[in-house]
């Protein structure tokens, strides 16, 4: 019911819209497959998603004759969570990993500023200490000063320790003792946040290539998981983010901000969809425990009901 409360915005706008979008119709015919798309892009779902949904549908209702609100319904919610990638690496419902070869799991997040990517951070290390983890927290982002005390913030209110060399350090120098630091202590999961200059493209592939050249080199495998922080409040920005970063470096997961705050919830579908990344995390609101393991038929049945 959390992740109820965390999409009313989403949900309120997309589930009514919907249910208007058929009213007063005896069956699903082309004006009803048109106010649909538009429900779709409006809720940040996407052009093409939007478009590969309405094309699906209008297939199904040929083929079945769907006729009432619904079973549109149902096969809209089927369709969008054939869409969504699985979130495989865990059962979208705790916050349980597997310690890789007996080393710490290793998460480098990236992100640009101000998307929720240390509230992201800070939200994740309680989680996994909550669930018994031995966390340890890398401040690599040093391009900023904000970004080093911002981190050190949450280390204290999570109550977990953190590496970090101050603002202007070399972030590959601060991974590599952060890994170092985790190994001596057993760790069970590092975080490790980076700097997102997304207007310096070369500099930012750069310095990520190398972040995670010093770590596979302390830790084998590591970074395990590279987690790409958006903010779901920003529509087509998201979008744009998620293509550059996948060009700066290979991201295998995704947290989406900001939930709780807008009706844009449909971004998570498109870009999912999009990206061909799955959404692992996503953030409902400030505080400490407003985070959650995506599980898509959650999601699809939240939006929904
Ligand atoms: P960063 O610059 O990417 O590290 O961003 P921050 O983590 O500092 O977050 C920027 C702002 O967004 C802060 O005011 C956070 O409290 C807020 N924020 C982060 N995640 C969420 C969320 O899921 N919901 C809401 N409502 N606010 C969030």
């Amino acid at each position: 019911e959390t992740l109820n409360k965390g999409l009313e915005k989403t949900k309120q706008s997309f589930l009514s819209k919907v249910a208007r979008a058929i009213v007063g119709k005896s069956r699903v015919d082309e004006e009803v497959l048109d106010n649909l798309e538009e429900i779709l892009i409006t809720s940040d779902v996407g052009v093409e998603t939007t478009l590969k949904i309405i094309e699906r549908i209008e297939a199904r209702v040929a083929r079945d004759k769907v006729l009432g609100a619904d079973e549109l319904n149902r096969i809209l919610k089927e369709e969008i969570a054939a869409l969504l990638e699985e979130n495989k690496s865990s059962d979208g419902t705790t916050f349980e990993l597997e310690k890789p070869n007996g080393h710490p799991h290793v998460i480098m997040v990236v992100g640009v500023n101000g998307v929720g990517k240390t509230t992201t951070i800070g939200k994740l290390a309680h989680q996994f200490k909550s669930a018994g983890k031995k966390v340890v927290l890398g401040a690599a982002d040093t391009f900023r000063a904000a970004a080093v005390d911002q981190l050190i913030i949450w280390s204290e209110r999570v109550g977990v320790p953190i590496v970090q060399q101050g603002m202007g350090a070399d972030p590959a120098s601060v991974a590599f003792d952060t890994l170092q630091s985790a190994k001596a202590q057993d760790a069970d999961v590092v975080i490790i946040d980076t700097a997102g200059r997304l207007h310096n493209k070369v500099n930012l592939m750069n310095e990520l290539s190398k972040i995670k050249r010093v770590m596979d080199k302390v830790i084998p495998g590591a970074p395990h998981e590279v987690l790409l922080v958006l903010d779901g409040s920003t529509g087509q920005n998201a979008y744009e983010q998620a293509k550059q970063f996948s060009i700066a470096t290979d991201i295998s997961a995704l947290a989406i901000t900001k939930l709780d705050g807008t009706a844009k919830g449909g971004v998570v579908i498109g870009i999912s969809d999009q990206m061909k990344i799955p959404v692992k995390y996503i953030g409902v609101g400030e505080g400490m425990e407003d985070l959650q393991v995506f599980n898509k038929m959650e999601f699809v049945d939240s939006l929904f009901s």
